[in-house]
């Protein structure tokens, strides 16, 4: 069976297209490369730098690879501040290119479209863990462009028939076993991989970003899960999907929250080494608390995560001293 990645060079999206090729599906990336690497490509995969809000680039695709049966779309931006700073460009791939997509995939036998979504359409959430039923109220464009795309994926899979899984990431972090792919890139903005940067380079300090949240330690608090565990969803989902001819709204988090502070200090411990840290300002649009319920998953899908924080350190860890 045939998998359209949109994001396939990416992080996430490499990392599900390792999995599906392990798993023997035939995989088709397409990626723009605007903030995916070549490197990350799987060998086994055919590849198209393609951006996904091209419609005749993507048209083409479809044409001549035919017998596409499901997209899993990971390609997108995804960084809160930049939203706020640039709420056209976020619309226009996030939400724009899933139309796009949509768009196309209703002429031809799509059957299910799994869609990379995020914890932040929930925005400052009214109870902690977070299930899928909850208020959904976006604080930034990153939020609400990833909101919009979910409406719009839900519309068209009543109107044309078609099948679709959404999954709203909590902290999503490690990388593969294969230290090839992983976050990659200079301008690291997510706490573990940021964490880890300090950890193999001491002249580098980190942040903690405001210690004063309503929690036990004063820092926000956060539910990480394994970017492996994270994919492994996406599979189970597309198979649930297709077996089952059914659509539903999954989080992807662990149920169980670290805050900013307990990720330091697990580290210091698990990797025996020092971290230069300090507080520093709040930022701005951080909520304190985010953790999910996962039981959705777990129940539906028997999805269930399988690395510890401790894990998921080493395994961040692995990566970043080999790709400094
Ligand atoms: N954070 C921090 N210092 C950093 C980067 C992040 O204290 O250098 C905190 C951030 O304020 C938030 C948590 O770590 O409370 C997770 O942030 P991240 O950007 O990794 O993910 P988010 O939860 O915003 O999606």
């Amino acid at each position: 069976m045939k998998v359209l990645v949109t994001g396939g060079a990416g992080y996430i999206g490499s990392h599900a297209v390792y999995l599906l090729i392990e798993k023997g599906y035939d995989v088709v990336i397409i990626d723009n490369l605007s903030k995916g690497f070549e490197s990350n490509i799987h060998p086994k995969a055919k590849f198209y730098q393609v951006d996904i809000r091209n419609h005749n680039e993507v048209n083409k695709v479809f044409e001549s690879e035919k017998d596409i049966e499901v997209i899993m779309h990971f390609a997108g931006l995804i960084v809160v501040p930049e939203s706020v700073e640039k709420p056209l460009e976020y619309f226009d791939v996030n939400t724009n290119g899933v139309w796009n997509l949509l768009n196309i995939a209703k002429n031809y036998n799509v059957k299910s479209f799994i869609f990379s979504s995020t914890a932040a359409v929930y925005g400052e959430p009214k109870s902690i863990p977070i299930n899928e039923d909850d208020e959904k109220n976006p604080i930034n464009p990153y939020g609400q462009s990833k909101l919009s795309a979910e409406y719009l994926i839900q519309s068209w899979a009543k109107a044309f028939n078609r099948q679709y899984v959404i999954f709203r990431y909590f902290n999503v972090a490690g990388a593969h076993e294969n230290g090839k792919i992983g976050v990659k890139g200079k301008s690291l903005t997510h706490l573990l991989p940021l964490v880890i940067s300090s950890a193999l380079d001491l002249s580098k300090t980190f942040y903690i970003f405001g210690n004063d949240y309503e929690t036990k330690d004063g820092t926000c608090i956060r539910d990480f899960v394994h970017v492996n565990d994270l994919v492994n969803a996406h599979v189970l989902g597309m198979e649930w999907s297709l077996k089952n001819n059914k659509s539903d709204i999954f989080n992807l988090g662990t149920s169980q929250g670290f805050s900013v502070k307990e990720v330091l200090d697990k580290s210091i411990e698990t990797l025996k080494i020092n971290i230069n840290y300090q507080i520093g300002p709040r930022r701005a649009g951080d909520p304190g608390q985010l953790f999910s319920n996962n039981e959705k998953a777990t129940k539906i899908l028997h999805w269930q995560p399988s690395y510890s924080l401790e894990e998921i350190i080493k395994s961040e860890y692995q990566f970043r001293k080999n790709n400094k």
